[in-house]
């Protein structure tokens, strides 16, 4: 797999005279112009792929024709109102829910046809931490790794992230997972995703339940992840975040995309809907100017 590092391009400062600012990320995502500008080329492989699905639940459609595609090493921030579709969507990528139209492809990988080999490839983190209430942190670590087969370097790995969490000692003690707070839960499922360094990382808010430190730790992570050439899908309702991390961002309501692109295509679209707009607007102002829009 191509790492975005070693093929990193120079491209000009300003995304906008390139000649396809989907293919421009910054160090630090779209919003962080003042994090030193290191740009990429995404000229790397497809991994995440999503063709034309489309979920009803019952007589509800949750998803309708919906594509998708994130590329190695990028940060994709699926974005929308409570209900647009965002955890369906995520459900039907890694493969816990199947979609009646429609295909997902993770790393080449047909998920209807070889499910298995496309779901060893993603690291999901829910925003309900599911753990085994029965287990010790450790435990639930080590049942992680016989079931990826992990080789004898994960205990390695999963310290380091342990340490990071300050999850070290309470995963090693006797205290069982049932009696962890939300965050504390959160913490050894992220252990058990980085732990594997999956090439795929499907996060529903991930922050959920996480405090100030915690939250500033998976942010760098998660830059280091794709920095090293991991494709992340991030789906949140903190436009912070998103505008923090995200190379580009997909807009949900109702199930249909109302927008995917960067924060500067979503300038331009809101203002080709006559839609007053400011190149200096943060994304949660845009956010919400393209949803109101939608709404009316
Ligand atoms: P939120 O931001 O509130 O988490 P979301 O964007 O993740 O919302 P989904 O959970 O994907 O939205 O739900 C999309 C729609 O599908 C909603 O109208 C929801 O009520 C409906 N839905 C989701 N799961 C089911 C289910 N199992 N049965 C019936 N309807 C469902």
């Amino acid at each position: 797999m191509a790492r975005p590092l070693a093929a990193a391009k120079k491209l000009s400062a300003d995304p906008s005279k390139d000649a396809d600012p989907c293919l421009v990320i910054f160090k630090g995502g779209f919003g962080s112009g003042e994090s030193g500008g290191l740009l990429i080329g995404f000229g790397g492989e497809i991994v995440i792929e999503a063709i034309g699905l489309v979920k009803n639940y019952g007589g509800l459609c949750a998803l309708d024709h919906f594509d998708l595609t994130v590329k190695t090493g990028e940060i994709f921030a699926l974005l929308g109102p409570n209900g647009a579709g965002k955890t369906t969507t995520i459900k039907i990528l890694c493969g816990l829910l199947s979609s009646d139209q429609g295909q997902v492809r993770i790393a080449g990988v047909e998920m209807a046809e070889e499910p298995q080999k496309a779901k060893t490839q993603i690291g999901l983190i829910p925003d309900e931490p599911y753990v085994y209430p029965k287990l010790t942190g450790w435990e639930f670590l080590e049942l992680m790794a016989g079931m990826y087969r992990l080789n004898g370097r994960w205990a390695e790995k999963a310290v380091e992230y342990l340490k990071i969490f300050e999850m070290d000692a309470a995963a090693r003690s006797r205290t069982l997972l049932e009696s962890y707070s939300h965050g504390m839960k959160q913490k050894i499922v992220f252990t058990a995703v980085l732990m594997r360094r999956p090439p795929v990382m499907l996060l529903d808010e991930p922050l959920v339940g996480l405090d100030p430190k915690s939250i500033r730790h998976v942010k760098a992570i998660v830059q280091s992840c794709a920095q090293e050439g991991a494709s992340v899908l991030l789906s949140t309702h903190i436009l912070t975040l998103a505008e923090e991390l995200a190379n580009r961002i997909g807009i949900l309501m109702n199930g249909r995309v109302q927008f995917m692109g960067t924060k500067l295509e979503l300038h331009q679209f809101l203002k080709d809907r006559h839609v007053e707009a400011h190149s200096g607007e943060s994304l949660e102002d845009l956010f919400l100017k393209a949803t109101l829009k939608e709404e009316q």
